[in-house]
């Protein structure tokens, strides 16, 4: 027999994610009960994750809970702000109990390794969905916003770009490739990895931030809009892995930095004077300037590796 709801909240939800002090009641009352932190700001994000569309329909719970906890802390870190507490909305079409406890400990190892206690959440019956509200603090005045990109500032990005869009088409069957280049890059769309760390860090430093979840086209777009700025690209620059160049080529690879979305790496700008201080954060993770802030509202593309053809994702790119 399939377990009820309070049986399978109790068994799947409670306990999940960090032990925090600030946690006064949690997931078995009618709500949560939490403890603000003096001085700082309340983040607030939520996202969604649909089968079938953000996450394909046969994928792993494990990777599904993952999936919908990492978007989320993507979020998060891009405003520079620290993970706290997370409200989960579960839409299942059966109680399978497998598939649940592949989901719960997807999301518990995530939410321990960031500090994140699940709090709460509702559960019911329908097409497979996940929700997933999450709340962080910033010190106040300190969250990075999209908006304060200033011409002049160079424009700088987290990882390699384009590996999560290439391990979904291998998934979907669109690329081929093999050996361990496969297997990295199908790891980059399966578990992504959020920047909460270098998000916070980018606090006092970027002037505008924003996650690379849409592709970097379309998420560079959003931080120029926000800005009344534009952005120069130097093709050039852009950070693409051994196994996104040797599985996809040149040319594909450009598309998929471009273009892709799922990487969830951070995007941000800063004035030149931060370059040194940057570049010292860039100690576990890389980091790239891939270009900088314009006064004129649009995006140049420079570099000749670029083919007209690997613009495309620019099309939505108002000038
Ligand atoms: P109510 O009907 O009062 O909303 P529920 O039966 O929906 O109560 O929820 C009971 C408790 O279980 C609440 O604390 C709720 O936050 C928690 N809860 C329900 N579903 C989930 C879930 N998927 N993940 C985490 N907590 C959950
Ligand atoms: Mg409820």
């Amino acid at each position: 027999m399939p377990p009820g709801e309070f049986e399978l909240i109790e068994r799947f939800f409670t306990g999940r994610g960090a032990a925090r002090a600030d946690v006064r009641l949690s997931v078995g009352d009618d709500a949560a009960i939490l403890r603000p932190r003096p001085g700082a700001e309340l983040v607030l994000a939520l996202d969604t994750v649909v089968s079938g569309v953000h996450f394909p329909a046969d994928m792993n719970g494990r990777f599904v809970g993952h999936r919908v906890l990492a978007v989320n802390l993507s979020d998060i870190a891009a405003m520079g702000a620290e993970p706290a507490w997370a409200l989960l909305g579960l839409t299942l079409p059966v109680a399978d109990e497998n598939w649940l406890g592949d989901f719960a400990s997807g999301l518990d190892d995530l939410a321990r390794r960031f500090g994140v206690a699940l709090v709460g959440g509702d559960t019911t019956r329908g097409p497979l969905t996940v929700s997933l509200a999450l709340a962080g603090w910033v010190p106040a005045g300190q969250a990075l916003r999209r908006a304060g990109a200033r011409p002049g500032d160079e424009l700088w990005v987290s990882g390699t770009l384009g590996d999560a869009g290439a391990g979904l088409a291998i998934l979907q069957g669109r690329l081929t490739g093999g050996g361990a280049a496969r297997e990295e890059l199908l790891r980059r769309f399966l578990l992504p990895e959020p920047r909460v760390t270098l998000g916070q860090a980018l606090r006092g430093v970027a002037t505008a931030c924003i996650d690379v979840s849409d592709g970097l086209a379309g998420d560079l777009g959003k931080l120029c809009r926000a800005g009344s700025v534009g952005a120069r690209l130097d093709a050039a620059e852009l950070p693409r892995s051994e196994a996104l160049l040797a599985t996809a080529g040149k040319q594909a690879a450009m598309r998929f930095a471009l273009s892709a979305g799922d990487d969830y790496e951070l995007l941000w700008s800063a004035p030149p004077s931060a370059r040194p201080r940057i570049e010292s954060l860039g100690a576990d993770l890389p980091v790239s300037c891939i270009g900088a802030i314009t006064a004129a509202s649009g995006l140049q593309l420079r570099g000749a590796e670029l083919e007209r053809d690997a613009a495309h994702g620019f099309d939505h790119f108002g000038g």
